[in-house]
């Protein structure tokens, strides 16, 4: 296949909303490199016969989304990331087809971008949530190092399976104990789906967080969500779900196209307009 005939795809069902388009044909345009990147809906129950016949398609690799993300990692070869993680979002042809979990990735580039040197005496992080987003941001922070991680979660039992999967320095708590962990905590990282759009707000006591406390959210619709709004009232450092989204495109974008691009001001101002567009 040539660079002229590369195409890549996100797929999903339902996929309108998915802002992956924007990311790469930005870049694509950014790069003047010929290619594509489209958004292809597919229900479960087709999404085997979807990705296996990638390349006839005319596609060499693809991003997942809800709800594919384990289903793409039982019809792939997964790297280990993504085989630790249990879920893949970047699929690649490679003779094979092959995938990884870029949101790892994603939400520690954002972290370093966000709040460099963060894991400096970090002490204790808390994660609230312990869903697909969860079991990344955990593997994340045990991958760079982190001693202790705190997971608080609605169900009980998918934050104790997180500690079966990753080991003891993942402590399991009860979602009701999520304040009282919050005086030592260096990092504290919402994975819920609590504040995005019309879900509830998350109710959190941000004023126990110490000053030198780093906040982090996945959601980004709203870009702003009353967690970050609160952190940043209080002058707490802040990284937003925004900024791991365009974090954890660039290694897709890599493999499917050949050029490692960068997470700019610009590219971040029109993902920006298109969730939040400035009122007329
Ligand atoms: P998921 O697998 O469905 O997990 C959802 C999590 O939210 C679970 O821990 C769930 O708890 C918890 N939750 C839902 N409603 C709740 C409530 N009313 N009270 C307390 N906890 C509640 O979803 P996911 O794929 O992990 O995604 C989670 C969020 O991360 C979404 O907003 C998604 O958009 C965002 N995300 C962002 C990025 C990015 O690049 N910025 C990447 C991935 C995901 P239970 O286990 O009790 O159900």
């Amino acid at each position: 296949m040539t660079a002229a005939a590369r195409a890549a795809c996100v797929v999903g069902w339902p996929i309108e909303h998915s802002r992956s388009p924007l990311i790469h044909n930005y870049w694509l345009k950014h790069y003047r490199i010929a290619g594509a990147y489209r958004r292809e809906a597919v229900p479960p129950d087709q999404f085997r016969t979807f990705v296996q016949s990638l390349a006839a398609r005319g596609y060499v690799g693809a991003n997942v989304t809800v709800p594919h993300k384990e289903a793409a990692l039982a019809w792939s070869q997964p790297d280990d990331r993504a085989r630790a993680v249990g879920a893949a979002n970047t699929l690649w042809l490679d003779g094979v087809l092959r995938s990884t979990n870029t949101d790892v990735e994603g939400f520690l580039d954002n972290l370093d971008a966000c709040a460099p040197g963060w894991e400096q005496n970090l002490g204790k992080a808390v994660v609230l949530g312990a869903g697909g987003a969860g079991r990344a941001v955990v593997y994340a922070l045990l991958e760079r190092g982190v001693g202790r991680v705190v997971v608080a979660n609605r169900t009980l039992q998918r934050a104790a399976d997180l500690r079966e999967r990753f080991g003891a320095r993942v402590h399991p708590i009860g979602w009701d104990e999520r304040n009282g962990e919050l005086d030592d905590t260096g990092l504290l990282v919402n994975t819920t789906t609590l504040g995005m759009g019309d879900q509830p707000e998350l109710v959190l006591d941000v004023g126990r967080l110490p000053g030198h406390a780093l906040v982090a959210d996945l959601v980004y619709v709203p870009l702003i969500t009353p967690l970050v709004r609160a952190a940043k009232a209080r002058e707490l450092r802040t990284a937003d779900g925004l900024g791991m989204l365009l974090h954890q495109a660039v290694r897709g974008f890599l493999l499917w196209f050949g050029k490692k691009p960068e997470v700019t001001a610009e590219l971040r101002e029109l993902v920006e307009a298109d969730i939040s567009p400035p009122s007329q």
